[in-house]
């Protein structure tokens, strides 16, 4: 393996893990193309790498598979008007994802993911860092902290996610309601308490951040193809196909970096990976980016408002309904209606955003080979903190495509967990 050099390589999506690995890999000297339906330089390109809430979190190590919140999830879904929605009508098509959540929500899996998520999340403002010495983010990323707040109605959450994170050595410094306004004085006075995680960043326009390192890419040689890719497979041991409607591409390995909708691609290669979405939404109220100076959550309502060069972006909540639903009006008013509790001074908003996390049952991602193609590599499933860990995706990833060894233990990424 010392002085393998894999001659070619295809990524679909170009998303912040196809676009991160994309660059490791040319840096590495592999030529490589990215696909995607959407050009990242065009103003038509939003996916969850566009929208999201622009958190660089290394200390999220703790997800949605607890047992804690298993218990209110029947409360939160019956409730029209709370941080969980569901589509009804997708109830069937989730059923598997359920049963595999529903699997993973004991104290043991919890405690696994969150050790896993703390592998590669304590590593990834690093892998950022090395990629911002070749960027410019002036006005792109602000490190102030993030800060969480909340009311006194779900202590018991609080004490475990701070017990967990302090077991695994995370950073975080509990704060007042007193403290919390010191430092974000314009804040209605609604929680009790919260937490800042001084080591956090924020950015202030994710997409900026993506198209320069997408420019970065092509820079080095990296190629782009907008298409929509229709099918991937293997055919031989040094050859993998990329077939849209009308073309067909051929490379040595591929790279499967499709986020939600990477699972028509993982079907067609005889694997029922239980992958779905998470949808969140996201407002912008223009001009009001100065209310806050950094991230603040409102853990009891599952939102949060980050300040961004569009304004101060309102996000969250987490809809079950697939990616064909239509945007929910009543989701937008949630938003909207949390932000205005936290800051009353908010008035009109602007750019109603959907977006589709990539969420796998155990909240973990898949990182590593498909289990029938060794040559294709799949890279999705980063829920919540794929923002966060674009950049030390793709140094895995591009090492995993390079055959170069790692110290880390890649075992619980693989989707041979759902096989
Ligand atoms: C509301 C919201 C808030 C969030 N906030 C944060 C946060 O603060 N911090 C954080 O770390 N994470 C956050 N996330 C999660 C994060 O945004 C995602 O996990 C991450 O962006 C996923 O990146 P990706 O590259 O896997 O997928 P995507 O960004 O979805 O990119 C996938 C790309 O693949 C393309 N594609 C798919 N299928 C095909 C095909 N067949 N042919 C061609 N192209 C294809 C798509 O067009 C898309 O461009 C948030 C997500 C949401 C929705």
């Amino acid at each position: 393996m010392e002085n393998y050099k894999c001659k070619s390589v295809g990524i679909v999506g170009s998303g912040i893990q196809g676009v991160c690995t994309g660059l490791q890999l040319i840096k590495k000297g592999i030529p490589v193309t990215i696909f995607d339906r959407q050009d990242p330089l065009s103003s038509e390109y939003k996916p969850a790498s566009y929208g999201n809430a622009g958190h660089f979190s290394p200390y999220a190590v703790l997800q949605f598979n607890r047992p804690d919140i298993l218990v209110d999830v029947p409360k939160m879904l019956f409730s029209s008007y709370g941080p969980l929605a569901l589509k009804w009508n997708y109830i069937p098509k989730m059923f598997n994802w359920f049963l595999y959540y529903l699997k993973n929500c004991n104290k043991k899996s919890m405690l696994h993911t969150a050790k896993y998520m703390h592998q590669i999340l304590s590593l990834s403002n690093d892998a950022y860092e090395e990629i911002f010495q070749e960027i410019n983010v002036d006005g792109l990323v602000e490190k102030k902290g993030i800060i969480y707040v909340w009311t006194n109605k779900n202590l018991k959450s609080r004490k475990l996610e701070i017990k967990v994170r302090n077991d695994l050595g995370v950073k975080q410094k509990l704060l007042t309601r007193e403290e919390i306004l010191e430092l974000e004085p314009n804040l209605n006075p609604v929680f009790d308490a919260g937490v800042i995680f001084e080591n956090a960043m924020h950015a202030r326009d994710p997409h900026g951040i993506l198209k320069e390192i997408f420019k970065l890419y092509l820079k080095r040689g990296g190629k782009f193809i907008q298409s929509d890719i229709t099918s991937i497979e293997q055919k031989t041991a040094n050859e993998t196909i990329i077939k849209s409607a009308n073309d067909v591409y051929i490379f040595e390995k591929s790279v499967v970096a499709s986020g939600a909708f990477s699972k028509k691609l993982t079907d067609q290669l005889g694997e029922n990976i239980p992958l779905d979405t998470e949808r969140g939404y996201h407002v912008h109220f223009k001009g009001k980016d100065k209310l806050i100076s950094r991230p603040v959550i409102f853990l009891d309502r599952g939102f949060g408002m980050t300040p961004m060069n569009q304004g101060l972006r309102a996000v969250g909540t987490v809809e079950l309904g697939g990616l064909k639903n239509p945007l929910s009006k009543k989701r937008i008013e949630y938003i909207i209606n949390c932000a205005k509790e936290l800051l009353p001074q908010l008035e009109k908003h602007d750019d109603e955003w959907l977006g589709f996390r990539p969420t796998l049952p155990d909240f973990l991602p898949i990182l590593g080979p498909s289990l029938k193609n060794k040559n294709i590599i799949y890279a999705f499933g980063h829920q919540h903190l794929g923002w966060t860990l674009g950049a030390i995706t793709g140094k895995i990833i591009s090492g995993l495509v390079a055959g170069e060894k790692t110290n880390l233990d890649l075992a619980p990424y693989s989707s041979k967990r759902f096989n």
